[in-house]
């Protein structure tokens, strides 16, 4: 297989709609407006819109950035969330519900019953 042949497909995911141009992607339309907490060439982090929790957001628009990058973003949202949170527990939530196709990630805080669940189990 040719090199490029590899890369076209990459570049064109099969769920794609007629979405092509990240214009309509609304990471990359919040990266303008939101303010942020941190940023740096790789990623931005700033309190999500909807969940009102610190979110990081990679720069470039796309669901898969290379893993030592994904290392850093989630280490960064961790420095961040440590400071949000005032020490208090939280955890990275990588799941992409509303926007599966640029690569963003959560820190969420720990559910109260879930505490309890594991102060009993302790
Ligand atoms: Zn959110
Ligand atoms: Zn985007």
């Amino acid at each position: 297989m040719e090199p490029l042949s590899l890369f076209q497909s990459y570049a064109m995911p099969s769920m794609n709609s007629q979405i092509k141009a990240s214009d309509s992607c609304q990471l990359c339309e919040a990266a303008k407006v939101t303010v942020r907490f941190y940023e740096d060439e790789e990623c931005w982090i700033a309190e999500c819109e909807s969940c009102g929790v610190p979110m990081v957001v990679w720069k470039r628009h796309g669901q898969n950035p290379p893993d030592a990058t994904v290392k850093s973003m989630l280490a960064k949202l961790r420095l961040v969330g440590n400071e949000y949170f005032s020490g208090g527990e939280f955890f990275i939530d990588q799941k992409m519900r509303q926007i599966p196709d640029h690569f963003h990630a959560h820190a969420r805080v720990v559910p109260s019953w879930l505490r309890e669940l594991k102060t009993k189990s302790n």
